[in-house]
C-alpha cells in the first residue's frame, strides 16, 4: 500500500504537488492507510489535456483491437481477481467476498465492452431516394469523465472508462476520495493491458477539483454515481456548461412481500438484501413492505437479521463489515434514534454494537423497525446502512401506489408464487430496476442499469446498449454515387429539407 496515492496522468503515475492531503482510513480500526491528494488546478488540466492529446490518436483505432485491449484487461482482472479484493476490502471495510463480488460485477462490464464492434454497429438503408443511401456512423465524442462514489469502488468505475474507451473516448476519472486505492489498482492493470499513455487518467480530488472538470471545455460528457444531492447538482452544472450527462443517484428500495411468496425465501433473502454490505448499497431493499397477512412474518424476520454479524474484512463468519467513516456511522445513528423519537418500533437495534478486537470500527448492528410510516424521517431518507423499516399494504395495489409515490425508483422486488401479482407489479411499478423473487435485482451489462424518476438524470443509463449511445454520437450520411451511365430521369430526390 503507498505511503501516498500518485495521480494517473499520461501513463504515468506521479506524486501530486498539492498541499492538501486527505487520509483514508481503515473502517475497522481508523488505522491510516494511505494519503490521498486533493490535485492541483495544473494537474487537473495536465489530465485533461493528456486525455484531449490521447484521443487524436485513440479514435483512429482500428475497433477490433480495442476490443483485444478489454480482452486482455479482463484476462488480467480476473487473474488479480484476489488481490483487488483484498485491497477493495482493506479500503472499504467489506468482506473478503463481498469486495470481491464488487470486483467480479466490474469485470463483467469489461466482458461487454470487448464486444464493442458489434454494439458500435450503426444503420443502414439502401435507396432512401433513387440511387441514393443512408447510413450512419457511431462515433467517439473526445474525453469523458466519471465521478464514483465510495461503495462500489472497483464495478463503478468500470461501468464506465472500460465502455467509454472501447467507444473510441479517453478518460479522466475522479474516484471516490475516501477509497482511492482499488481505482488505483485498476488504472495500473489497465496500463499494463497495453492502454496507450493518456487514454485513461486518473485525478484525486473533492468538489473544487469536481468543479474545475465540469466546467472544462474539453470534457464533452459527465457520468456520475453517488447521492441524490451531488448529483442534482452535478447534472446542473454539466448540463449548463453543455455537457453530455448520467448521473445515477440516491434510492429507497421497496421489497413487496405478498402473502403467498415463499417465507423461508422471503426471510433469507432478506437478510442479505437489506444488511449486507451495512446497507451502503444503491440497490439495497430499505423497505420490506407485507402484504396483508405476510405481516405476522415480521417477528421472525427480526430473529433472522438478529443473527447476522458485522466484523472485519476477513473475519470469515462475518455477513457484513463497518460503515465507511465515523460521519456516516453517526449518520446512521442519528436517523436510527429519530426512528424512535418518531414513533416507529424499534425491533432490532444496532446502535450499541460492539466487535470484538475492533474498539474503533465504525459498526452498527442489524437495526429493524416495523409500524414506520411515510411521514418519518427513516421513510423519506436513503439511510444507508444495516437498517431495515418494515410497513403493511392491505393490498398489491396499494404497495404499488406507495412505491410509486417516492420521488426516487431505482430498485425494487415482489416476492410472490401468483404470476398474475408479479405481472402486474412489473407492468405498472415506476422503478426502473425490478426484481421477481429476486432480492436485489441488478441487471447484467448487457442490459441497462435502469435507475428511474429522481434516482437517475440523463436520458442514456449506463452500460449495455445506452451507454454506447451515451459514450457515441451517431453521423448519419446520406450518399450519393452515379455510375458511369446517366440515371433515369425522374429519380433527383428532394433534399431540400
Ligand atoms: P457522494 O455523492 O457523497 O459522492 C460521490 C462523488 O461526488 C465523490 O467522488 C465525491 O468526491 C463527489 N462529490 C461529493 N460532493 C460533491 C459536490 N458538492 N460537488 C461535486 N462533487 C462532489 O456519494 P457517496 O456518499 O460516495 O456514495 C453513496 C451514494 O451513492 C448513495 O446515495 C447511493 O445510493 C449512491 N449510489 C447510487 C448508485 C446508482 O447506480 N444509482 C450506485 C452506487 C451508489
Amino acid at each position: 500500500m503507498p505511503a501516498q496515492v500518485p495521480l494517473f496522468i499520461n501513463g504515468e503515475f506521479i506524486q501530486s504537488s498539492s498541499q492538501e492531503w486527505l487520509p483514508v482510513l481503515d473502517p475497522a480500526t481508523q488505522a491510516v492507510l494511505t494519503e490521498v491528494p486533493l490535485a492541483t488546478a495544473d494537474e487537473v488540466d495536465v489530465a485533461v489535456a493528456a486525455a484531449k492529446e490521447a484521443f487524436q490518436s485513440w479514435r483512429e483505432v482500428p475497433v477490433p483491437e480495442r476490443a483485444r485491449l478489454m480482452l486482455r484487461y479482463q484476462a488480467l482482472l480476473k487473474a488479480h481477481h484476489d488481490e483487488l479484493g483484498e485491497l477493495l476490502a482493506r479500503d472499504t471495510g467489506k468482506t473478503f467476498e463481498d469486495a470481491k463480488g464488487d470486483v467480479w460485477r466490474g469485470i463483467e462490464v469489461v466482458e461487454h465492452a470487448a464486444n464493442i464492434p458489434s454494439l458500435l454497429m450503426g444503420e443502414t438503408v439502401e435507396n432512401v431516394a433513387g440511387g441514393i443511401d443512408s447510413y450512419s456512423l457511431t462515433q467517439p465524442l473526445g474525453v469523458c469523465l466519471g465521478i464514483t462514489p465510495f461503495n462500489f469502488p472497483a464495478m463503478l468505475p468500470l461501468w464506465m472508462f472500460p465502455l467509454a474507451i472501447a467507444c473510441g473516448n479517453t478518460f479522466v476519472l475522479k474516484p471516490s476520495e475516501q477509497v482511492p486505492l482499488t481505482p488505483m489498482r485498476l488504472a495500473e492493470l489497465f496500463a499494463e493491458a497495453g492502454a496507450p499513455e493518456g487514454v485513461l487518467n486518473v485525478v484525486h480530488g473533492s468538489v473544487p477539483q469536481v468543479d474545475q472538470l465540469l466546467a472544462h471545455p474539453d470534457i464533452q460528457a459527465v457520468s456520475f454515481v453517488g447521492s441524490s444531492r451531488v448529483g442534482e447538482i452535478i447534472y446542473r452544472n454539466a448540463t449548463a456548461a453543455g455537457k453530455r450527462v448520467q448521473c445515477m443517484m440516491g434510492a429507497k428500495n421497496h421489497m413487496v412481500i405478498m402473502p403467498d411468496a415463499d417465507k423461508d425465501g422471503v426471510l433469507n433473502a432478506l437478510v442479505g438484501a437489506s444488511v449486507g454490505a451495512a446497507g451502503q448499497r444503491c440497490m439495497a431493499i430499505s423497505v420490506a413492505l407485507f402484504v396483508g397477512e405476510a405481516a405476522s412474518w415480521i417477528p421472525e424476520l427480526a430473529e433472522r437479521v438478529g443473527k447476522a454479524r458485522p466484523g472485519a474484512w476477513d473475519d470469515a463468519g462475518a455477513a457484513y463489515g463497518p460503515l465507511i467513516s465515523t460521519a456516516a456511522r453517526d449518520r446512521v445513528l442519528s436517523l436510527i434514534a429519530k426512528g424512535k423519537e418518531e414513533g416507529a418500533t424499534c425491533m432490532l437495534d444496532g446502535s450499541d454494537c460492539v466487535v470484538e478486537g475492533f474498539p474503533d470500527g465504525n459498526w452498527i448492528g442489524p437495526t429493524i423497525f416495523s409500524d414506520v410510516t411515510p411521514d418519518m424521517t427513516i421513510y423519506k431518507e436513503e439511510i444507508f446502512g444495516p437498517v431495515l423499516c418494515c410497513m403493511q399494504a392491505d393490498t398489491l395495489e396499494a404497495a404499488i401506489a406507495q412505491i410509486n409515490s417516492l420521488e426516487v425508483g431505482n430498485g425494487t422486488s415482489i416476492f410472490t408464487a401468483s404470476g398474475g401479482a408479479a405481472r402486474k407489479f412489473q407492468h405498472e411499478v415506476a422503478v426502473g430496476n425490478v426484481g421477481i423473487n429476486i432480492p436485489i435485482p441488478v441487471p447484467l451489462p448487457f442490459f441497462n442499469f435502469s435507475g428511474w424518476r429522481g434516482s437517475f438524470r440523463g436520458d442514456l443509463h449506463p452500460y449495455g446498449k445506452q451507454a454506447v449511445r451515451f459514450y457515441t454520437e451517431t453521423k448519419t450520411i446520406t450518399a450519393r454515387w452515379r455510375h458511369a451511365e446517366p440515371e433515369a430521369a425522374g429519380s433527383e430526390p428532394n433534399m431540400s429539407i
